[in-house]
């Protein structure tokens, strides 16, 4: 049997599907990505499984919508005590008895007191990274290792990025041995845009795409980095983001952005996946997918199984990386916080809520859901309801169907405790 794939997911924070060249992206300089991609495949028409970081990340982390564990409501900010629950099965504790080693290193955001804390707490043998987003306070650098205590120190913002990739590649040649997985969990480009002091930057797109250059520079640097260690074919290198763009950078030819509502800039987020020999090259797919694909895909590939009770919204998707199948999905769900915002089938998008003028909007409400030809009008401009009343029918069961079922489980929760705006951003 082949040896189990060692696994780098590289996810960047908030960078929009529009800011790659090898997702149509024009501005930013991206050749390292473009040439990972063309080496490797790319997912057209993949989705962060929330359009904000918190939710996006306890999905990718467990292959379940994050409403079925309380995280789906905004980012869990400084004052709050939510996390992922331990009783959750995340990736590293599902790849850890498949003898894998297991590392994430950069932002957690899933939960920074105990018990959810520190992320070796989840599976991880390693951590190195911050507790949260890097615009939050108090902030420090937390650092814990197999069994040594969590240490802290003082975040030099300038090195983030370069320190982040750095300590993938030792902890890859530490354990170039054994299979490892490592998280590589970007603060880059989330605000704030800090560059890096090593170099001189002047990318066409200020402060934000140097920050982006910069991570493509490394990406290539790890490369080959994992060439020279000898570990190129063993290891599946993903690139991917949370969610879509913030203040900056491009959701592509997508409508909205991130925190948007049902539109697909929110979610659409760029999937390039690269492992030479045995990931095909040069291929490009538009079957659907999500990050909450990412946990069973793996346990397969390294040739685990997983708990016959285990509830999963995520699908295996080997057989689409590696053989061209087609999605196993019938439908993605989009969710706007709590509420189920839109479905994505292969050929359609259904939109149920959209933010205007401040105010969360449930079309439904008035009777006006939105469905659009994904394939053909992408920016989500034009609503054929009128055209296709039988897919508004499906549809609209579908959604019927899906709030029922997942809406539900937030009373499962206390009610919100909202910690006040000013709480969050002293000044
Ligand atoms: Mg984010």
């Amino acid at each position: 049997m082949a040896r189990k794939p060692n696994i780098i997911v590289i996810m960047a924070d908030d960078l929009g599907y529009g800011d790659l060249g090898c997702d149509g992206g024009t501005i930013i300089r991206t050749p390292h990505l473009d040439r990972m991609a063309a080496e490797g495949t790319r997912f057209s028409d993949f989705y962060a499984s929330a359009n904000l970081c918190t939710p996006s990340r306890a999905g990718l982390m467990t292959g379940r919508y994050p409403v079925r564990m309380n995280l789906a409501h905004e980012v869990i900010q400084s004052p709050e005590d939510r996390g992922l629950p331990l009783s959750e099965l995340t990736i590293p504790k599902a790849l850890k008895p498949l003898g894998y080693a297991t590392a994430l290193i950069g932002k957690w955001h899933l939960g920074h007191r105990g018990p959810y804390w520190p992320p070796n707490v989840h599976g991880f043998d390693t951590f190195k990274g911050l507790p949260y987003s890097h615009d939050m306070q108090p902030l420090a650098y937390f650092e814990k290792d197999g069994e040594s205590g969590l240490t802290e120190s003082p975040v030099y913002f300038p090195k983030l990025t370069e320190t982040f990739f750095h300590e993938t590649a030792a902890f890859a040649e530490r354990h170039r041995d054994q299979p490892f997985f490592v998280l590589l969990a970007l603060t880059a480009p989330h605000v704030p845009l800090i560059r890096n002091d090593n170099a001189t930057w002047d990318s066409p797109a200020g402060a934000y795409g140097d920050v982006v250059e910069e991570v493509d520079r490394n990406v290539g640097a790890l490369l080959s980095r994992l060439k020279a260690l000898g570990l190129d074919e063993n290891t599946l290198v993903i690139f991917t983001s949370d969610n879509g763009p913030w203040f900056e950078g491009s959701s592509g030819p997508f409508r909205d952005r991130k925190g948007g509502a049902g539109f697909d800039g929110g979610y659409r987020v760029p999937f390039i996946l690269r492992q030479p020999g045995t990931v095909p090259a040069g291929v490009v797919t538009d079957a659907i997918a999500s990050n909450l694909d990412l946990l069973p895909t793996f346990v397969a590939m390294a040739g685990g199984t997983l708990p016959a009770d285990l509830e999963l919204d995520g699908a295996d998707i080997g057989d689409v990386i590696l053989r061209g199948a087609p999605s196993p999905h019938e439908q993605i769900l989009l969710f706007d916080n709590t509420k189920v915002a839109a479905i994505r089938t292969p050929d359609w998008k259904f939109v149920t809520r959209v933010h205007s003028r401040g105010w969360h909007l449930n079309l439904g409400r008035f009777n006006y859901p939105l469905l659009f030809d994904i394939r053909r009008d992408p920016g989500e401009n034009y609503s054929v309801a009128s055209l296709h009343p039988d897919v508004v029918t499906d549809l609209k069961a579908r959604h019927k169907a899906a709030r029922d079922k997942y809406e539900t489980m937030v009373d499962l929760f206390p009610p919100w405790v909202r910690p006040s705006i000013a709480d969050w951003h002293p000044d």
